[in-house]
């Protein structure tokens, strides 16, 4: 059932708490592909930054300082990132973008230039607001980069040893905020996506990790 020999982009879009993460981990390795991920690649940009570099510097203190990152940076980081990939010939998982309408069109743009229409899949997870509340709130993250941990056994971060938090800025309102968010800017990617005549699938958020991995796999076909 699986033409693994096409080449797909595969896109996930769902509000947070949607276990998009955790859904595009499952994909890239089930499918092998490679995934795209904006928070990763945010991360990896600023680890091996040269201390000399101005805009990586600016964006970092952005971050540290609980600002969002500069759009027209992110942006071109991703899209250099689709491009390295498209150009190795494998399939690729998209997490955490496109995320603005204002980004939309450039990426896809990108993406296409590898991956032909008929060969993208968008994946939206939905998820209602009273449920991304519920997960969000006990949600445990690391304390040095934020790496969400799902494991209630895991005491510490697998990728960089420190301790396992619950995120401070998890309070029912700011989920409530990031939801609305998500709604008022994320949404509309996803209603502009279908216009242009993208495959859109969307697929129950709310049930157990390995129904909604399944529904992905059984829709994707
Ligand atoms: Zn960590």
């Amino acid at each position: 059932m699986q033409t693994l020999d096409n080449k797909w982009a595969v896109i996930l879009i769902g509000p947070p708490g949607s276990g998009k993460d955790t859904q595009a981990e499952l994909l890239a390795r089930e499918l092998k592909f490679v995934e795209i991920k904006s928070s990763k690649i945010i991360e990896d940009k600023f680890k091996l930054a040269d201390l000399n570099d101005v805009v990586i510097n600016h964006e970092k203190e952005l971050h540290a300082s609980g600002q969002l990152n500069t759009r027209e940076v992110v942006d071109a980081w991703i899209i250099e990132r689709i491009e390295e990939v498209g150009a190795t010939g494998v399939g690729l998982v998209g997490n955490g973008w496109p995320r603005e309408i204002e980004e939309v069109e450039a990426e896809m743009m990108a993406v296409e230039k590898f991956y032909p229409k008929d060969s993208v899949k968008i994946v939206t997870i939905t998820l209602s607001e009273d449920e991304s509340v519920k997960r969000n709130s006990k949600r445990r993250v690391c304390e040095k980069n934020g790496h969400p941990i799902q494991k209630e056994e895991i005491v510490v971060c697998p990728e960089d040893g420190s301790a396992i938090i619950f995120r401070t800025d998890d309070t029912p309102e700011t989920i409530k905020k990031r939801y609305q968010v998500y709604m008022t800017q994320t949404q509309p990617v996803i209603d502009f996506l279908s216009k242009k005549g993208y495959n859109v699938i969307t697929i129950n958020g709310e049930q157990p990790i390995e129904d909604v991995h399944r529904d992905i796999l059984d829709k994707l076909w």
